[in-house]
């Protein structure tokens, strides 16, 4: 039980999880006018980039088969997080990555960043917040349960944006939603960042590609026949912000059983953190004994938990498909585009699947539930195949798709319509008056 009384509060949107999608959706939302009010379960923005470290913003770059310039072709409301971050330092320049391009982020800037953002737009933000149940009447969703050290706060909102990025709003109102294919997931990345490396002599023995070469994946498969634990051989390391420093996506997180693990699955969620602290561990005593300029670097910290690549799908009036994603497919109703490459992460190596010198786009469907008024959803949970997802969660994109929710929930406030009664065309053409560039 819990013997205090439920406050109440009423709110023209609500949107719940401060990722990306949830940052970019409350700061639209709330320079058009409406009462916005976040809630994210942790003390800080960021999510899967920041708590998860994640580390980079991809999906900024077209793709080519012989990248020399990096060319950006994603605009919008991440124009201006960039902007943000660069004034904190919090930024590289772009770094290569295989046939594109992305840029290292500093965790901290990123709070930072969104903290001004979000105050400067007139968000309200509850932090340490939990979003524990939805208000369901018929099919219209109307708000939240959030929990909160003061007790259950009782949201009312026009309109609830589930910007959770496990798609948990729909599933706690009983919408459909799928878990990859079949249920199999991408596999969670314990992701980490290793000081003291003499970066200038680890660059002149890798390269500047930020996917490490052949020879190191050679080495790595050579020590797991020595029965190390490093299941994972196509790793990626990047220099950042901080001298002496690189960030290391590199485990590949699976049960001691050799289960592929679900991060919406308590016993999985909860086993992927202590697998990944152990194989952090092994992946950092390997890159000590192994690579150049990494002989005397120790482990500064990992993510605050485990890097969860995707958990639930919803299901939206459309579905972005694997096709869309390998044809380059654009659509008139598109309110984001993606240059990214399906970047699949199964089995001991990430396959990567390039779109060159092409992108394409989600439609506005992807963010409409099938059922359920008076909600959209997005970011990495949006309505999508499995290898599309490979695709569509990197940063840039989700905080494209939370300036088309905040753009969609301006439209629909003013025009007194249900966000699937707005038309896609008109998402679009609002977005692009805020810079979105989606005819360029
Ligand atoms: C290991 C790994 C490596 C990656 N590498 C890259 C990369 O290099 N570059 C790149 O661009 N992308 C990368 N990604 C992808 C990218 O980080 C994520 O897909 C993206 O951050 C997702 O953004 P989001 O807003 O959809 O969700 P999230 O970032 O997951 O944000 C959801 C937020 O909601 C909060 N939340 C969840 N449930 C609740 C609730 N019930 N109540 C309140 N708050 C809640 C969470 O705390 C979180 O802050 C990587 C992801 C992983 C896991």
């Amino acid at each position: 039980m819990d013997a205090r009384p439920i406050e109440r509060t009423e709110v023209d949107v609500l949107v719940v999880g401060g990722g990306a999608t949830g940052v970019a959706a409350a700061c639209t939302a709330a320079r058009a006018g409406l009462r916005v009010l976040l809630v994210e379960r942790y003390g800080f923005c960021g999510g899967g980039a920041v708590a998860g470290l994640s580390g980079t913003i991809c999906g900024l770059y077209a793709a080519e088969d012989d990248p020399r310039v990096p060319r950006q072709v994603v605009h919008g409301f991440v124009d201006e997080f960039i902007t943000a971050m660069e004034a904190r330092g919090g930024l590289t320049a772009p770094l290569r990555y295989g046939k594109t391009w992305t840029r290292v982020h500093e965790p901290l800037a990123w709070r930072d960043s969104a903290d001004a953002l979000l105050a400067s737009a007139g968000v309200r933000v509850l932090y340490h917040a939990l979003c524990t149940g939805v208000h369901r009447d018929g099919d219209l969703i109307g708000g939240a349960l959030v929990w909160t050290k003061a007790g259950v706060l009782d949201v009312r909102a026009a309109l609830t944006i589930d910007a959770s990025g496990d798609a948990d709003l729909l599933a706690m109102a009983g919408l459909r939603t799928w878990c990859g294919a079949d249920g199999t997931v991408q596999n969670p990345t314990m992701i980490f960042r290793l000081q003291g490396v003499d970066t200038a002599r680890f660059l002149a023995a890798h390269g500047d590609d930020t996917i490490m070469p052949a020879a190191v994946g050679a080495r790595i498969v050579e020590a797991q026949q020595r029965g190390e634990d490093l299941p994972r051989s196509k790793i990626w390391l990047f220099t950042t912000t901080r001298p002496g420093e690189l960030l290391c996506n590199c485990t590949r997180i699976r049960g001691a059983d050799g289960r592929e693990l679900n991060a919406v699955i308590a016993e999985d969620f909860s086993e992927a953190e202590v697998q990944g602290r152990r194989q952090v561990r092994a992946y950092a005593r390997f890159f000590r004994e192994q690579l150049p300029g990494c002989e005397a670097s120790w482990v500064n910290d990992t993510g605050v938990q485990v890097g969860v690549r995707q958990t639930r799908q919803g299901a939206g009036v459309s579905v972005l498909r694997n096709a869309d994603v390998v044809a380059g497919r654009k659509c008139a109703d598109g309110v984001a585009r993606s240059p990214w490459p399906i970047e699949l992460h199964a089995g001991q190596k990430p396959r990567v699947e390039w779109l060159l010198d092409d992108h394409y786009e989600v439609p506005y469907g992807c963010f409409v539930p099938e059922r359920g008024e008076g909600l959209l959803f997005g970011g990495r949970c949006l309505s999508a195949e499995h290898e599309a997802v490979a695709s569509a969660r990197v940063t840039a994109q989700c905080f494209s798709y939370g300036q088309a929710l905040g753009v969609a929930a301006t439209l629909a406030a003013r025009e007194r319509l249900m966000p699937r009664q707005l038309p896609g065309e008109e998402v679009r053409r609002a977005l692009n008056r805020q810079g979105a560039r989606l005819d360029e």
